[in-house]
């Protein structure tokens, strides 16, 4: 049986960063799957499709292929057979992600994809719900969140790395926002799993957390 770990949690929270080195340092394939929602935006955006155009957003899935690859053990989204895992990190994709993830149609379309590759892998598996609803027998869920000022901040230094212009006022009501639809939405909202341990990384650095996670899960059974 595959040993999965499941990280659910705030936009900025650290939750890829983290769940790539601690995937690393245990030989386990990690399944962003943030970055399956940036990739139906993304075709969303390309094709002028509005976030409030439900039918029009339905008839897109259909036309919607996500392969996730991995080469070197990074992670390559591909959307109909193109590479578009640069694209997707922009800002406007993101909430464009956030904008649409709320639909039924929109979930579905990539839960069974999600809960294919934990079942064949041993996953660190990072979103919104993985905990909740797509990997509810995770044998290590945490929930990892820090405040919303250092998270514009992280994402901030992270983006200006980048060399992509933004502004760091503009970044915290994005990052606000984009929390309050993930947690209020009907299906499958941003929550921490009853049985998920909690983590604040606000005052840790990176190799503290990912320690922390790697201990946790040698507690939950791995070897
Ligand atoms: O984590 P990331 O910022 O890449 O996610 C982009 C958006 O995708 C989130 O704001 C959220 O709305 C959506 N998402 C989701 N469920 C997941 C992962 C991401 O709804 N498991």
């Amino acid at each position: 049986m595959s040993f999965n770990i499941a990280i659910d949690g705030p936009a900025g929270a650290g939750k890829s960063t983290i769940a790539r080195k601690l995937a690393e340092k245990i030989s386990f394939i990690y399944v962003d799957t943030g970055a399956m929602y940036r990739a139906m935006a993304y075709y969303f955006l390309t094709h002028q499709i509005d976030a409030g155009d439900e039918a029009a957003l339905r008839a897109a899935c259909d036309e919607i292929r996500i392969e996730l690859v991995y080469e070197n053990g990074v992670q390559k989204v591909i959307l109909n057979g193109r590479d578009i895992s640069g694209e997707i990190r922009k800002e406007e994709v993101g909430n464009m992600a956030s904008a649409t993830s709320g639909y039924p149609f929109v979930r579905e379309k990539l839960l069974s994809l999600q809960q294919d590759l934990a079942a064949r892998n041993d996953v660190i598996m990072d979103g919104r719900d993985i905990g909740t609803c797509v990997l509810p027998e995770a044998q290590l869920k945490v929930y990892l969140t820090a405040g919303v000022s250092t998270r514009a901040k992280r994402r901030y230094k992270e983006l200006l790395e980048k060399g992509v212009p933004c502004d760091l006022r503009e970044i915290g009501k994005d990052i606000e926002e984009r929390d309050y639809r993930d947690m209020h939405r009907e299906i499958a909202p941003l929550k921490a799993a009853e049985d998920a341990r909690f983590l604040d990384s606000s005052e840790m650095d990176i190799d503290q957390v990912v320690d922390a996670i790697y201990q946790l899960a040698v507690e939950a059974g791995l070897s």
